[in-house]
């Protein structure tokens, strides 16, 4: 087993996208063939030959091509997935429970040891239509994407037919009585389980096999995190986590108020608020919390002032700015890539020195509360590429987007407007 390609995830981990597509984590991409939960078990797809092929190859130091990610992250001297997963499963199971794995792994790259860790996508069910989203990941955005498909008039209105394209049908695969027997079968061994969506707590099912653990007696042994977006508080499941290793609630929320309102729409910031405050008020002591901020060509202007507000709040459990360092073991800022079109490179070179002098300033003037270098970080990705071409294309989907929901983004990001952002968009097609 050469350490330069090896990766223990096949072994022990099983991730979905939100239509049930299996895969060997959240960053490879699918097989050529697709296994879906849809209609295979959960032995089924990680014995499929994508997942058998890539044992085969990870063990005997090949690369495999679905984990091109991981190759491209440690060409550029970053540290991989595969060698943070590597490390964890490392410290979690021991290297000999690791070879044992390996050893017992037949010639064809079958194995028959339970799955010790999950990233589940259960679905696109959610209440929310964020401005960065689309169908397969939000339920609401159906009708909208159909409109925008039609309307827009940029290159952007391909990329809008493209993903109002979907198969409605296959977004419920958790309802699976066969995926959920064979989940159970292969969950004796189960360390760490992630659930996303989708918004995974509006999710009955979901509740269903968190009970289901906690009834089994396996639920002390599992770390379990969610990616939610901050609208739904469950007392009952507040009661039902108590049973669990550890608990990680990662929050959306990408900016305060008039900002939030139109980039994570419609979600009423009042309802995040007050729900943060219960989970800082009430959560038991096993649950663990961070902010994710997706940082976008909206936000990215107004992260000094979601920061300090955060901070200001001063709920210990969500923000303990007293016993963290660093801005980021609070709040993850995640930088997006996709629409190209909302990301934070579209700025042209004026508006994104205006923009870096500003988060410059904010780390000098605040960095004695809280370490705030990694923001630095989030300049350096908006001002490595220049594509201030994509603006028409912001400019047009924003238009669509404005008359669709009557918003007003002139009001909402009244600053971004001052620089001139906002343009009457050109018809390119
Ligand atoms: S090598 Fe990378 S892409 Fe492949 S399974 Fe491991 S972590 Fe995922």
């Amino acid at each position: 087993m050469k350490n330069e390609t090896f990766c223990i995830l096949p072994w022990v981990h099983l991730a979905t996208y939100t239509d049930g597509t299996g895969l060997l984590c959240c960053i490879a991409k699918p097989g050529e063939k697709r296994t879906n939960l849809n209609d295979q078990t959960v032995d089924e797809v990680r014995n499929s030959d994508y997942f058998k092929k890539a044992r085969l190859a990870l063990r005997e130091g090949k690369q495999f091509g679905a984990c091109s990610a991981c190759y491209k992250e440690e060409a550029a001297g970053l540290r991989s997935h595969r060698l943070h997963e590597n490390l964890f499963w490392r410290n979690t199971l021991g290297q000999e429970q690791i070879d044992k794995l390996i050893e017992d792994t037949k010639e064809d790259g079958t194995i028959d040891n339970d799955v010790y860790t999950v990233d589940f996508r259960l679905g696109n069910t959610c209440n929310l239509a964020c401005v960065m989203c689309r169908p397969q990941d939000s339920s609401k955005w159906y009708k909208e994407a159909k409109i925008l498909s039609g309307q827009l008039k940029t290159g952007a209105k391909y990329e809008w037919q493209h993903k109002e394209s979907v198969d409605r049908d296959s977004f419920e695969w958790y309802k699976n009585p066969k995926f959920l027997e064979s989940f159970y079968e292969a969950s004796g061994e189960m360390r760490q389980m992630i659930f996303a969506g989708g918004e995974p707590l509006l999710i009955k099912e979901h509740k269903a096999i968190i009970k289901e653990l906690v009834k089994r007696g396996t639920a002390k042994n599992i770390k379990v995190n969610y990616h939610t977006n901050g609208t739904i508080y469950d007392t009952e499941l507040l009661e039902l986590w108590k049973h669990f290793k550890r608990v990680d609630l990662f929050l959306s929320f990408d900016g305060i108020d008039r900002i939030n309102k139109y980039v994570r729409y419609p979600s009423l910031h009042d309802t995040v608020v007050s729900n943060l405050k219960k989970y800082n008020d009430n959560a038991p002591p096993n649950m663990h919390f961070k902010v994710l901020y997706t940082v976008q060509a909206l936000n990215i202007y107004y992260i000094p002032e979601f920061v300090k507000w955060l901070l200001d709040m001063n709920l210990p459990r969500i923000a303990d700015y007293k016993s963290k360092k660093n801005i980021d073991d609070i709040i993850h800022t995640g930088i997006l890539h996709y629409p190209q079109y909302l990301s934070p490179k579209i700025f042209p070179p004026r508006v994104k020195r205006q923009i870096t002098r500003k988060l410059e300033n904010f780390i000098l003037d605040y960095g004695d509360r809280i370490n705030l270098n990694s923001i630095k970080g989030l300049c350096a990705l908006m001002n490595e590429e220049d594509h201030s071409h994509l603006l028409n294309q912001f400019n047009d989907y924003l238009e669509n987007i404005d008359e669709l929901r009557k918003l007003n983004r002139k009001e909402a990001f009244k600053e971004l407007d001052e620089m001139g952002i906002f343009k009457p968009a050109r018809r390119e097609i």
